[in-house]
């Protein structure tokens, strides 16, 4: 592990510290009621910035309301008209792309790479949704008598309630934002406490893109203020992103009022390596799935499941590529893992570093933490931290860590490979290496997770469809019915007799 040394200057020259972030309401910036603030803090240098608007449940109900009033015109505007808009906002999140990706290191401390990368998809998905929201269409259907005629509508739902996480905050609400505007919905974002600010600022672009006021409106604040739009009566759909537990408290308080809802939830992805996989791409995607985003990822690889022939070489490549990983300023971009991105989740991961030795794990490389690792820093670092597990059903294995350890177990057989694979109560994402074809297309039906990577890792596509099964969620984003999800379906018949 190399460990970078922290420069010295203000990391965040253009970033006055004492900004004031509104609220976005009816096209305007404006206040929390009563003047309620809280702040960011950057966890690199420990230093909080900005003073954030934390939205109340009246703030929430003039955000609804406003979304409300907007919903008409923005439903009825000719399809170009939105995608006209949808695509210029587009064009301003590409040409701003740099000051923003900065945004979010300043409040996520991902790596500056990660965090352009995720911009660029939030700008491609503007423009793709835009265009896809003009091929919304419905069904002709002969009918059984000669007089009547029938037929299908889709039709926007109304007022949608994007609430998302942390870890990746733009590219999720691209993912919601983009395909529920182009279907004729209006959005309330609830973005998380953690990344309010980039945001803010991207939804601004969107008013300088055009959009209308109240069409797209943004409450800060933290889980009351979520919890309040998702109670509010006025909400037609909730789409969000972020853990299980949280998608579990959303749909118990939806169910009631049978309020549509897609959640994309936690994750325990297995990582499998047969004997036979090319070692050369396997290591890579390994490192990848175990660091990416320095584990804070849904869609980890955390659990490194490996066949026995081959077990021992795949360790000591890892523990090798492990070792060559740079952890440091996420500004730098030579860093490979930047800090975990809040205290509070930073004290869950290292809880699990205590777990982990309780239950009896033999560690194999990493297991530092804290702002030592990286000197002149005051960062909230977790070295990447690999686990030989002792246990399958362990909570080392069971649980999502969300940060950059994993825990690596031996299997024999195919069938015991998928029972392990299989074996938590998680499906988001699966994955293995190998280089036999008929053993592809055995394994993957056999896995229970709702996208499996083989020999690839951590690869998506706006036209693919994400989602997860089991506890890690419902519905799917992504793919071409993506603006399909933020529509209903109407059936018409027409007796002309
Ligand atoms: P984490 O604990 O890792 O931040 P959460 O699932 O709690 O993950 O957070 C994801 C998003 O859900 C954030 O925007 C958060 O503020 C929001 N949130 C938290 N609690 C609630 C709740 N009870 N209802 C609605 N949204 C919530």
């Amino acid at each position: 592990m190399t460990h970078q040394k922290a420069p010295t200057a203000q990391r965040f020259p253009e970033i006055d510290a004492d900004t004031a972030y509104r609220l976005i309401i009816g096209g305007e910036l404006v206040p929390a009621e009563g003047g309620a603030t809280f702040r960011c803090v950057d966890p690199y240098d420990d230093v909080e910035w900005g003073y954030v608007a934390e939205a109340s449940a009246g703030d929430v109900d003039r955000a609804v309301r406003s979304a409300h009033e907007a919903f008409p015109g923005w439903r009825d505007a000719h399809p170009r008209v939105r995608c006209q808009i949808l695509s210029r906002w587009g064009e301003l999140i590409a040409a701003n792309l740099d000051r923003i990706a900065r945004l979010q290191v300043h409040e996520n401390g991902k790596t500056i790479a990660e965090n352009k990368m995720a911009l660029g998809g939030a700008a491609f998905f503007a423009d793709l949704f835009s265009r896809l929201g003009m091929t919304l269409h419905g069904l002709a259907i002969p009918n059984v008598t000669p007089t009547i005629e029938s037929w299908t509508r889709r039709e926007p739902l109304g007022v949608v309630a994007a609430i998302t996480p942390w870890n990746n905050p733009l590219s999720l609400l691209a993912s919601k934002l983009f395909p529920a505007l182009a279907a004729g919905n209006t959005v309330v974002i609830k973005p998380s406490e953690v990344t309010p600010v980039s945001t803010l600022e991207l939804v601004k672009l969107g008013l300088e893109a055009g959009l209308p006021a109240g069409v797209v409106n943004v409450v800060t604040g933290a889980g009351a203020t979520g919890a309040a739009l998702v109670d509010h009566p006025g909400v037609a759909k909730v789409a969000f992103t972020g853990s299980t537990a949280t998608g579990r408290r959303i749909a118990q308080s939806l169910a009631p009022r049978f309020v549509k809802y897609s959640l994309e939830l936690g994750g325990k992805g297995p990582n499998l390596v047969f004997d036979d996989a090319n070692l050369d791409r396997a290591i890579p995607g390994l490192i990848v799935g175990m660091t990416a985003g320095a584990g804070q990822a849904c869609n980890a690889g955390s659990r490194i499941l490996i066949q026995a022939p081959v077990y021992d070489e795949v360790i000591e490549k890892l523990m090798t590529a492990l070792g060559k990983l740079r952890i440091g300023d996420p500004l730098d971009p030579e860093t490979d893992l930047g800090p975990i991105a809040s205290r509070l989740q930073y004290s869950r991961v290292s809880s699990y570093l205590d777990i982990a030795a309780q239950e009896g794990h033999t560690r194999l490389s990493g297991g530092r933490l804290g702002a030592d690792l990286v000197s002149g820093s005051k960062g909230l670092f977790v070295e990447p931290t690999l686990y030989q597990a002792s246990h399958a059903r362990s909570r080392l294995m069971q649980e999502e860590i969300f940060g950059p350890v994993a825990g690596a177990i031996r299997f024999e057989t195919e069938d015991e490979a998928v029972e392990l694979a299989n074996g938590v109560d998680y499906g988001l994402v699966a994955g293995f290496w190998t280089q036999s074809l008929s053993r592809g297309h055995r394994l993957v039906p056999r896995l229970d997770a709702g996208t499996v990577w083989v020999n690839t890792w951590r690869m998506f596509s706006a036209f693919v469809p994400f989602g997860g099964f089991k506890n890690s969620g419902v519905g799917h984003e992504y793919g071409l019915d993506a603006v399909e999800q933020y529509t209903r379906t109407k059936a018409t018949f027409l007796d002309f007799a």
